[in-house]
Parts: structure tokens; C-alpha cells; sequence
């Protein structure tokens, strides 16, 4: 898989035995816009209001998903580590569905390559 403007490609088959290397491990934010609570939440059948509650937190005007403590690792508060996945994959965020061809990465291709063994490049 590539996307114009990257000199990387990425192999999603890598995904399978990855672990959920961008799902877990340092903190950070898991940026999700008004309308993707809305759609997270009806998937979840959850108000939306506990959702917020639950599952989100503030970073300055903007929410993030919440992560967990998991052996030492900021784990995603919706990755699944018995299935290895994501357990709101159809409604994950944009953030999410965009990794690794994040702007970010574009001039970064040995830092990317260290957290995604899926990196061609
Ligand atoms: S870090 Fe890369 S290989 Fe691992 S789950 Fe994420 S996208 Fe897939
Ligand atoms: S929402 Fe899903 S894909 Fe995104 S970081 Fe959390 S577990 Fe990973």
C-alpha cells in the first residue's frame, strides 16, 4: 500500500503479528472529532454523554481517547490485546485509519519504522 506524497510503503499483513505496536506502548493523544464520538458511541449503543465520561479525555480544545496502564504500556483504552485489535475497528478514528502516512512521519521514515514493522521503504 502507498500514498503519493510518501516514499515509504506499508504492508498490513503486519499487522497480524505486530502486537499493536501503534496502538500501545508511549502515550499519546488518539485525537477523535464530534463526529466520530457520535459514530463511536452509537456502535457502542452508549449515550453519548457517558461515553464522553468513560472513554474520553480533554487535551486543551480538543478530546482524546483515553489509554490504560497495561504492563507497563499505554495501551489504547480500545485496544483488545486478547484478539490483538481493535474492538471499534469499523468506527476507529480518522487519526487511526490514516497511520502510517501521518505528515508527521513523511520526513521521519526511521522513527516510523521502529513502531510499525509493516514499513517498506
Ligand atoms: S504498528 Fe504497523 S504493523 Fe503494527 S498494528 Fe500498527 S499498523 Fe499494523
Ligand atoms: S481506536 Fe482502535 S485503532 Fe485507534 S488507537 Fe485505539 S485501538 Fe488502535
Amino acid at each position: 500500500m502507498t500514498q503519493e506524497g510518501f516514499c515509504y510503503a506499508f504492508n498490513p499483513d503486519a499487522c497480524s503479528s505486530c502486537g499493536g505496536n501503534c496502538c500501545t506502548g508511549e502515550s499519546g493523544n488518539i485525537f477523535v472529532s464530534v463526529t466520530e464520538i457520535t459514530a463511536i458511541a452509537k456502535l457502542l449503543e452508549m449515550d453519548e454523554r457517558e461515553f464522553r465520561r468513560n472513554y474520553l479525555r480533554k487535551e486543551g480544545y480538543r478530546y482524546s481517547l483515553q489509554e490504560r496502564m497495561v504492563k507497563g504500556s499505554h495501551d489504547c483504552v480500545f485496544f483488545d490485546r486478547s484478539r490483538n485489535g481493535c474492538s471499534i475497528y469499523t468506527a476507529r478514528p480518522l487519526q487511526c485509519r490514516t497511520f502510517p502516512f501521518w505528515d508527521y512521519f513523511r520526513h521521519r521514515i526511521d522513527e516510523l519504522k521502529q513502531e510499525c514493522p509493516g514499513i517498506i521503504g
